[in-house]
């Protein structure tokens, strides 16, 4: 299997919603939980969840 590469972004250069197409500049994120922290990222365009990650804090 290839490796994967890592190339950085130019100044100019953002990622797309899947949803609504928009530049994504800003994400919108929230988190709740005491024990693991549930967080839920989406689109500020759209709304469009774009992923949830949960992390335990222990
Ligand atoms: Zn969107």
């Amino acid at each position: 299997m290839k490796k994967m590469q890592f190339e950085q972004a130019k100044e100019d250069e953002w990622p797309q919603c899947p949803y609504c197409h928009k530049e994504i500049r800003q994400i919108k994120f929230k988190t709740r939980g005491f024990f693991t922290s549930t967080a839920a990222y989406w689109c500020p365009h759209c709304k469009a969840i774009l992923g949830l990650s949960s992390t335990f804090n222990g």
